[in-house]
């Protein structure tokens, strides 16, 4: 088992690195936790360097990255911004991986040369009022009326909806439940669509909306993988959740390293106010212990990415790498606001910015509880 990064993978983590240094500064990252806006910027200039193309296919022109690949970017950037990871889900996951795992061929050379360039966003609509973690309860319709479909209905929580080119909208088909979901690829300049930006903890900037739908009209061709995939969209999500639960992972662990590397040089810097020979043995312990844990969630997610690229059967182990990395995330969090006292709580401080982001990571793309269902579930219970 060699679960190490090869050299691309090294020059992507490299490249990654350069980015977030010359272009992420704390002033950059601080203001737009402080204006709430979408990064429009950072996500041009991500996609004038070409990071957009991480997981396109080589036969459209992308880099061909595997999962792995995808966590290291994604690791990278929430050390510094962890929304500017989560809007880059908008091209990455909800865009390219969509396309690359259920598109089909007219819709991959339709949006895939556009989302490398940075010129389209994607967005992906399933929460629903009614239909959180009960995904499956979903009711927004699609109704066939003549040679189109009518759709109906709103979405919650939806990040990037009000800047996304294109809707990945999830509706309900036909009652049964699993076999009557169809998703669409829905432009959002079409009449009747509409979203509303929520004010939100953290995650500032992520453009979480309300949406809504009043007899929007797409064709049968932009279901997506095309008209012979109605009612299949239930099935073509489970095939993305191994992939999206390790990159949400590789985020608590950006997050959680900045949290502990601003402790450490919190702690050095106190030490040198004292007299020497104080060593603050039980603040060093904490993050010692901070350290040892990060490390086993990191340990436990690339080792999950590593199955997944092997082709193994991993649900059990994304979903333990999902729940524990954002728990552990979430504690590291607060441990560091505790280490750093009063310079935690000021506004200027990341930590207390990265204490408001990580909770996000225990809700989104299925909570922390449902994560341990699923766990249970292949324990036999
Ligand atoms: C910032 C943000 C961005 C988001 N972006 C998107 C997006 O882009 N697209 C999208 O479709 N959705 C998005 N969501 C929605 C997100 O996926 C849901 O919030 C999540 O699935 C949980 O649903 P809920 O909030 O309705 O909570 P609920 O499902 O109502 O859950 C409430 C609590 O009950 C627990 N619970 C529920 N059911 C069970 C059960 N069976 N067993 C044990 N515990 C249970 C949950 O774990 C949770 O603690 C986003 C949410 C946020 C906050």
């Amino acid at each position: 088992m060699d679960y190490s990064f090869s050299k691309s993978q090294q020059e992507l983590r490299e490249k990654t690195i350069a980015f977030v240094k010359s272009e992420i500064s704390r002033d950059v990252a601080r203001e737009v936790d402080r204006s709430g806006k979408f990064p429009h910027d950072l996500m041009n200039k991500l996609g004038q360097q070409g990071f957009w193309k991480i997981n396109i296919p080589a036969q459209y022109g992308g880099d061909d990255g595997s999962v792995v690949d995808l966590m290291i970017f994604f690791e990278e950037i929430s050390k510094a911004l962890p929304v500017l990871s989560w809007t880059a889900g908008d091209v990455l996951l909800y865009g390219n991986n969509i396309l690359k795992v259920n598109g089909n061929e007219e819709q991959r050379q339709k949006y895939l040369p556009g989302l490398a360039k940075g010129e389209l966003i994607f967005c992906f609509a399933l929460t629903e009022p009614d239909a959180g973690s009960d995904a499956a309860n979903i009711q927004t319709s699609a109704e066939l009326v003549g040679d189109h479909y009518v759709i109906n209905g709103s979405k919650m929580f939806i990040s990037g909806a009000s800047v996304a080119n294109i809707s990945v909208t999830n509706t309900r088909t036909s009652p049964d439940r699993y076999n009557g979901i169809t998703s669409f690829l829905v432009d959002t300049s079409s009449e009747g669509y509409s979203a509303t930006p929520i004010k939100k903890l953290g995650y500032k900037g992520s453009d979480t909306c309300e949406v809504y739908y009043k007899d929007v009209k797409v064709s049968s061709d932009s279901i997506l993988g095309g008209p012979e995939c109605f009612n299949k969209g239930w099935h073509q999500m489970m095939r993305l959740l191994n992939g999206e639960r390790l990159v949400l992972s590789a985020c608590s662990i950006g997050i959680a390293d900045t949290v502990i590397r601003e402790c450490i040089s919190y702690l050095k810097n106190k030490k040198k106010q004292y007299a020497p020979g104080i060593r603050f043995q039980e603040t060093e312990h904490k993050i010692a212990e901070m350290a040892s844990q990060l490390e086993a969630a990191r340990q436990l997610a690339y080792y999950a990415a590593w199955m997944m690229t092997q082709g193994m059967e991993c649900v059990k182990e994304t979903s333990m790498c999902k729940y524990f990395c954002a728990d552990t995330g979430k504690k590291i969090a607060l441990m560091g606001m505790e280490i750093m006292g009063a310079y935690g709580y000021t506004m200027d401080s990341c930590v207390q910015q990265f204490f408001r982001d990580i909770p996000i990571l225990s809700i989104g793309g299925g909570t922390s509880q449902i994560q341990k269902n699923i766990i249970a579930k292949t324990l036999g219970l």
